[in-house]
């Protein structure tokens, strides 16, 4: 089939010399540089046509991979009435996250910022009997995050494109199978597209299980920070390290918060009486008090102290709260830390401390105020000296299976996925009709991409001093033809891009004219397809210069030559 030949002549292309002002990142500056992307308004982007055309093609593969799980293909809106989100707790949970609009007649309304809740809500309609499942449907569609800190250009976007896709199952045996197929083709996209990519644990390692992983893209410019252990493997993202769930929080639990009682220690009582500074590094916790479950703060270099805190809260009986005490005690408490959420990142050291790792500890952070923090990655979502809780999980700190020194590695988070088992089915009472002939509750997974994220991620990985540098099967093009200037050499290159595309190969071809050939060689390693072909002084003897954008290699052959190894 013939592809398309892209004549820059005729293409609306303005390539920058400059870093965009802005920029900080490699991706922001090539990416705007090469004119695949401009900005429109903080985290708002608009796609060029190469841009375009490399998004089309991470969206390709991704689509090819869904489809081969058997994945469903739906489209879902993305403006949703607020009512299925204030049924599952997230319309007040993700705060200033959502973007949240009125209609003409005062309605309330979202930008679906992920769609768990439509989704289940679909299957519900849809699904009536064990024997409709196990489906798994998704969709590739526009996100909406009001991002504290949009940044890296595309990377972190206030509106980017996911794909998004929820398993229904039966039974939890079921789930871990539509889980599996999920990570199996998520490991064929990223081979597919070309990413380095690392699996690591998304929650706690005393939680024990693989119900949350992501995928991450070591970069410098990523925003997360991943523990692996040279020794045994283990790799978990530090998030992940810093946070430990009681097993009644992850399913089917109801929304938790700290209540904030005139008896609740503060933290600057506590920090008076431990003898540091306000602006001390504090931890959080729940302990008992009096039989009551209440949050303290605890200075971060020191281990937790019970006998001190004890003292300080006398007559007070005081002791850690466990999972089981926690259990049936949710009326004290309101307001959720899930891992999917992403609570205080990088923020804790519990850990280490092994009445933590037991998973007996609910964690949690609260700001200087005492007044409670959402889920909230620190640096991104708030100033770390805003907050007193942040301690950072440090290279050599032990690796939580083995003991060995952990090594910490930046990356970009571009994929997780996820066994959410029944809590959206709970909340919207997802049954299908039993092989007993008795309503069994479904049960869920769900599974994310970041598509526009992963054009930012590749660009991140595979760039260098010259430019772009794009894999094969996401690059807007084969080969890049460049017209070094004389008219015969235009003519040239005109022919042999027309003959390419006829073979089926995609091609650029730089012929406008008035551009010197230098400026055309600047730009050709700028965009980053991986072939450059250059039909310049050699072209009256019938011989063209081919050249790896990635290697630099360059090799002089005739034109029929070059043809057949590119096609
Ligand atoms: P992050 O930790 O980077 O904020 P997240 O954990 O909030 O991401 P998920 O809710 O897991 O994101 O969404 C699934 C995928 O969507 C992520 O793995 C990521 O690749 C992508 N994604 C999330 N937020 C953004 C964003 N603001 N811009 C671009 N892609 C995003
Ligand atoms: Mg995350
Ligand atoms: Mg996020
Ligand atoms: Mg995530």
């Amino acid at each position: 089939m013939a592809a398309r030949v892209q004549r820059l002549s005729r293409s609306m292309l303005k390539t920058l010399r400059d870093d965009p002002a802005d920029a900080e990142t490699l991706n922001h500056k090539l990416l705007v540089r090469a004119g695949y992307v401009r900005r429109t308004a903080a985290g708002i982007w608009t796609w060029l046509p190469l841009g375009k055309q490399v998004l089309e093609n991470v969206t390709r593969v991704v689509r090819e991979e869904m489809d081969a799980i058997g994945g469903q293909e739906v489209l879902l809106p993305a403006l949703l009435p607020k009512e299925p989100y204030e049924v599952s707790g997230r319309y007040e949970e993700y705060g200033d996250l959502l973007f949240r609009l009125k209609d003409r007649k005062g309605g309330d309304y979202l930008l679906g910022p992920t769609h768990e809740e439509i989704f289940t809500q679909v299957v519900k309609d849809q699904c009536t009997s064990y024997k409709d499942l196990p489906v798994i449907i998704y969709q590739i569609q526009t996100k909406y995050r009001d991002e504290a800190r949009p940044r890296a250009g595309i990377l972190r976007g206030r509106e980017f494109t996911m794909k998004d896709s929820y398993s229904f199952d039966v039974t939890d045996e079921g789930l871990a199978e539509s889980y599996a197929l999920h990570r199996a083709a998520y490991q064929r996209i990223f081979d597919r597209l070309g990413i380095d990519y690392r699996i690591v644990s998304a929650i706690s390692g005393a939680m024990g299980g693989s119900a949350s992983e992501e995928f991450l893209a070591p970069a410098p410019a990523g925003e997360d920070t991943f523990a692996q252990c040279p020794q045994c493997g283990f790799a978990a993202n530090t998030e992940a390290l810093s946070v430990t769930v009681p097993p009644t929080a992850t399913d089917g639990h109801p929304p938790v918060e700290l209540l904030d009682t005139p008896d609740t220690p503060t933290i600057e009582s506590l920090a008076a009486h431990l003898d540091v500074p306000a602006s001390a590094t504090l931890k959080n916790l729940l302990v008992k008090v009096d039989g009551e479950i209440t949050a303290v703060g605890v200075p971060g270099d020191r281990e937790v102290d019970l006998g001190k805190l004890a003292e300080l809260l006398a007559p007070a009986e005081v002791e850690l709260v466990t999972a089981e005490d926690f259990t049936g005690r949710e009326d004290l408490v309101r307001g959720y830390v899930g891992p999917q959420n992403g609570m205080a990142g990088k923020a804790f050291r519990y850990l280490a401390d092994p009445r933590v790792a037991q998973g007996t500890s609910w964690i949690t952070g609260a700001n200087e105020e005492g007044k409670h923090a959402r889920n909230v990655v620190c640096g991104r979502d708030f100033e770390v000296d805003q907050y007193l809780d942040v301690v950072v999980v440090e290279p050599g700190d032990p690796c939580p299976r083995c003991g060995a020194g952990i090594e910490l590695d930046r990356a970009i988070e571009v994929g997780h996925i996820f066994q959410l088992g029944r809590k959206y089915a709970d909340a919207f009472e997802l049954d299908v009709l039993g092989q007993d002939g008795k309503p069994a509750r479904v049960t869920m997974g769900s599974y994310g991409i970041g598509v526009s994220r992963i054009v930012a991620a590749l660009a991140e990985q595979t760039a260098d001093e010259q430019g772009l540098c794009w894999p094969r099967e996401v690059a807007p093009a084969d080969v890049h033809v460049v017209a070094a200037g004389k008219a015969q050499q235009t003519e040239a290159a005109l022919e042999i891009a027309q003959r390419l595309g006829d073979a089926g190969v995609r091609v650029v071809v730089d012929d406008r004219a008035g551009v010197s050939p230098g400026v055309k060689f600047t730009d050709a390693e700028l965009l980053g397809v991986p072939t450059i072909l250059v039909a310049g002084r050699g072209i009256k003897d019938g011989l063209v210069e081919l050249k790896d954008r990635r290697s630099g290699e360059r090799e002089e052959l005739t034109i029929e030559d070059a043809v057949r190894r590119v096609s």
